[in-house]
């Protein structure tokens, strides 16, 4: 199972795997990426069915904490990644006692935790030049009587597990803030001020173990229903300003976390123009899917290139872009509500389109299944060709 003639490992190197937590898409994306540069990818996933468990070239089938199986893994493998933020912190940590873990434990931690999170975003202003929204956070029913009037209106996140706009509600006086925390079964919630949203951004760096960073153009995101709907790049709003800034905050948030690996960071950009940074994903993400298709480096390859201890890929966007996901509803006819396959034939006519699927057999309504990103000339080509597919998919655009 071992090369030790691998070009990319030192001849020092025993092995030439890699290894991913989590079975999903994204691991998937990253298995094609490793085995295009000649890795072999093992991944660890409890489910035998799932997206990155068909392009792997190993599955360990197993509970995230299965100590068994995360031996093998650290054994088989040289390094070892994480496609899903809520990965068990302790899993990453016992990983790193026998092969190297990107990014960190105590790196996926902070990004779980949404007020360590919102700590570490604080205690990095200074460099930064972001703050997160206002916030307070709320551990029992006896903290809504501290919350300041000027945090309402705002959106109550569970601290932990919130993904897809899961976990969430939005209120907007003291009482609702009681009702829905006691929606929440307990669990430790956090109180943000709904702010004046005029569009939101993230913005994806990579850092290597060599400690250079790089940093991706802005990628401006619209979501609906909580999920990401598009991701259109560069940003058609922002400013070469608010650019740079946000460029410049997460080259500092990236280095400040010592990281290694790609991290997405999400901002919000206010009416006013100001920057508000909301969160952070310690993996590839849904809104850098297009720097497959339109980048010198996809996101994966880099995240390749991060863990097995190489100089980081070219950023460089070579086309403008804009992508869309692919939700489960796309396979219920508009008409009858009947399942049928997409018009994948009609999508694929379209000027530059790239289409991914994921594999997955079973469409939901609001499950990924796929995304296409649309490369063109011209953004607003490549914006006109989203619009059109969306048509073909059934999708409102
Ligand atoms: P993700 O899938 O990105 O992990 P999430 O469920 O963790 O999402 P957030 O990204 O914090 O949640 O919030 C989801 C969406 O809700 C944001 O993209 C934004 O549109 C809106 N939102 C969140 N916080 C605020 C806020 N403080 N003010 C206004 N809108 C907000
Ligand atoms: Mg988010």
């Amino acid at each position: 199972m071992t090369d030790k003639h691998h070009p990319f490992l030192p001849s020092a190197s025993p092995a030439t795997w890699l290894g991913v937590m989590g079975g999903g898409q994204l691991g998937r994306m990253f298995a094609h990426a490793a085995q295009k540069m000649g890795y072999k990818v093992a991944v660890l996933e409890p489910e035998r069915d799932c997206p990155a468990g068909h392009a792997a070239d190993h599955l360990l089938c197993a509970d995230y904490t299965d100590a068994a199986a995360l031996t093998e893994l650290a054994e088989q493998c040289v390094a070892v990644t994480t496609e899903f933020e809520n990965v068990p912190a302790l899993s990453l940590q016992s990983l790193s006692e026998k092969t190297f873990v990107a990014p960190s434990a105590a790196c996926v931690s902070i990004a779980q935790d949404r007020m360590e999170e919102k700590r570490f975003f604080t205690e990095c202003a200074p460099l930064s030049g972001v703050l997160p929204a206002p916030h307070q956070v709320i551990a029992c029913a006896a903290d809504v009587d501290a919350i300041p009037d000027s945090l309402l209106p705002g959106i109550l996140k569970t601290v932990r597990m919130g993904y897809d706009g899961k976990g969430q509600v939005r209120v907007r006086t003291h009482d609702e803030v009681r009702t829905a925390f006691a929606g929440m079964n307990g669990v430790a919630c956090v109180l943000e001020k709904m702010l004046p949203l005029a569009y939101e951004i993230s913005v994806l760096a990579a850092r290597g173990a060599d400690r250079q960073s790089v940093v991706y153009p802005i990628a401006e995101n619209v979501h609906r229903d909580g999920i990401l709907f598009t991701t259109t790049v560069p940003s058609p709003n922002i400013t070469p300003d608010c650019s740079a800034k946000a460029q410049a905050a997460a080259l500092a948030i990236i280095g400040e976390l010592g990281y290694v690996g790609v991290l997405c960071i999400e901002f919000f950009v206010l009416q006013d123009g100001s920057l508000v940074v909301n969160e952070m994903a310690p993996r590839p993400h849904n809104s850098g899917h297009y720097t497959i298709d339109a980048c010198i480096t996809s996101q994966f390859a880099q995240q390749v290139r991060a863990m097995a201890r190489l100089p980081l890929g070219d950023v460089r966007q070579h086309s403008p872009a804009a992508m869309l996901n692919i939700l489960g509803d796309s396979w219920f006819d508009r008409n009858t509500d009947q399942l049928r396959e997409p018009a994948w034939d009609r999508v694929l006519a379209l000027p530059g389109a790239n289409l991914h699927l994921y594999g997955k057999d079973d469409p939901r309504r609001g499950r990924k299944m796929g995304h296409v990103t649309f490369v063109a000339p011209t953004l607003p080509e490549a914006q006109a060709n989203l619009k059109t597919a969306c048509g073909i998919l059934g999708i409102d655009a």
